[in-house]
């Protein structure tokens, strides 16, 4: 059981007589006639006693409220005289952790029983808590009875309980944060060392990748470039054929070798887009403002199909600058604008218009035709290589142009759709970043 000192419960009684003078009248005594002396005298006593009982009852209360936390405290808490070092007493939750008795503990100094090293570091403790009267011990290792090695962390406090000095140590176990944090650190470790691993993987593939598009662009060049020389011969040999030598072949002779011709030409349209292809893989794209009215009008000009009289191109308003790689956006557009005039039914003048729309700081061109239109179950199918709509074979193509355009449109970081429905004509679009102004 806590008891006060005799210093403590006097500075306390004072305390009380205080208070009852101030019950009395701002620290006045109270003047009152008395009755007759020895009656004064008594009430004197007696109204003493009675404040001294009160201040003793409160005293109680206060002692009993300390006791109660020290008991109940889930910290280890220990008290010690500064005087001798020693232990005095040990709270149920310290018993219990370490496993010793308390009578194990009173009377020990914080080394013998595991907490500090040694009696040269308990010795260094106490002249630290004389100057500051304060300390913390943080990761200290303890083992308890049963042998099991606990890590610690103890808060020293040097106070003043009326006129003796006391030291209070705080203990507290720290094992399972101390688990955590390092299983954490050794996650976070493992975490970064794959990361490291990963993007040394990831930089090894893109150079092999770099490589291999580099070689297969070389090879898809010299491929096509050599197919085409002797493809062009045929088309001249072809040629001279008929221009020089028409007189000696009839009229079916003169008939297939326009279709030798023909399907001459069919072949060099082929091997140019997908040379054009191969451009839109491999390599960085530079984006960079572009001026789609400037791009859309060297467009028109280029193509003689776009010129043709027959052939009505509107642009709406002035095109807006978008964000995008000249040459993929010329191929998009000359691929866009080159199916709008082709896919209309033979009786009808192809008309085109262009608009820009703005979405949000996006920009999305517009290219729509009078023409044969693309039913809904063939529309995500075109954008795939080689892939024709059954009905538009009679047209000529690859089925290469949309894929050039899809493949350009992803690499300058946008999105392209159409809506379109059998005889409504077409509308396609392209959606980029628009340019800042
Ligand atoms: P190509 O024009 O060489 O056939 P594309 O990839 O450009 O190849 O187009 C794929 C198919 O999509 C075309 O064969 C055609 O069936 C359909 N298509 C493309 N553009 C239009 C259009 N504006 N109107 C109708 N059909 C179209």
């Amino acid at each position: 059981m806590y008891r006060l000192d005799s210093g403590t419960k006097q500075t306390l009684l004072q305390l009380a007589d205080v208070r009852a003078k101030k019950v009395h009248g701002r620290g006045r005594p109270r003047i009152c006639k008395p009755r007759s002396p020895s009656r004064a005298i008594f009430g004197a006593r007696s109204s003493a006693y009675v404040l001294e009982e009160a201040a003793r009852a409160a005293l109680g209360v206060s002692e009993m409220r300390c006791r109660r936390l020290f008991e109940a405290a889930r910290e280890g808490v220990l008290l010690l005289d500064p005087a001798t070092r020693k232990i005095t007493d040990a709270n149920p939750s310290i018993i219990e952790f370490l496993g010793y008795p308390l009578e194990e503990f009173v009377g020990k100094e914080l080394w013998e029983i595991g907490l500090l090293k040694d009696q040269k570091a308990s010795q260094a403790m106490f002249l630290a808590l004389r100057k500051k009267h304060f300390i913390c011990y943080e990761n200290l290792p303890l083992q308890t009875s049963a042998g099991r090695n606990h890590e610690v962390e103890m808060v020293a406090n040097l106070f003043q309980e009326g006129t003796h000095p006391v030291i209070q140590c705080n203990v507290r176990d720290i094992t399972d944060r101390k688990r955590v944090e390092k299983e954490l650190r050794a996650a976070k470790n493992e975490i970064s060392r794959q990361a490291l691993e990963l993007r040394i993987k990831v930089a090894e593939h893109t150079i092999q990748l770099r490589q291999t598009i580099s070689e297969l662009e070389a090879f898809s060049y010299s491929v096509s470039h050599d197919m085409r020389s002797p493809l062009s011969a045929m088309r001249g040999f072809a040629e001279i054929l008929l221009e020089d030598h028409s007189a000696q072949l009839d009229t079916q002779g003169i008939k297939y070798l326009e279709k030798i011709d023909a399907a001459a030409g069919r072949l060099d349209t082929l091997i140019q887009e997908v040379l054009a292809y191969t451009r839109a893989l491999p390599g960085e794209l530079k984006i960079e403002p572009v001026d789609l009215d400037v791009l859309v009008c060297q467009v028109i000009d280029t193509y003689p199909q776009l010129q043709s009289g027959q052939v009505d191109i509107q642009i709406k308003g002035v095109l807006p600058r978008i964000m995008g790689a000249k040459a993929g956006l010329t191929q998009c557009m000359s691929n866009l604008l080159t199916n709008a005039v082709k896919f209309v039914a033979p009786d009808i003048n192809p008309q085109v218009k262009i608009h820009a729309q703005r979405i949000a700081g996006d920009i999305r061109l517009w290219v729509e035709d009078n023409g044969i239109g693309i039913a809904p179950k063939d529309q995500a199918r075109i954008f795939q290589m080689f892939a024709r709509v059954e009905h538009t074979t009679a047209y000529e193509g690859t089925g290469l142009g949309l894929t050039i355009v899809r493949k350009a449109v992803e690499r300058m970081g946008g999105q392209m759709g159409v809506e379109s429905e059998v005889g409504q004509g077409s509308r396609f679009w392209i959606q980029l970043k628009g340019v800042n102004q």
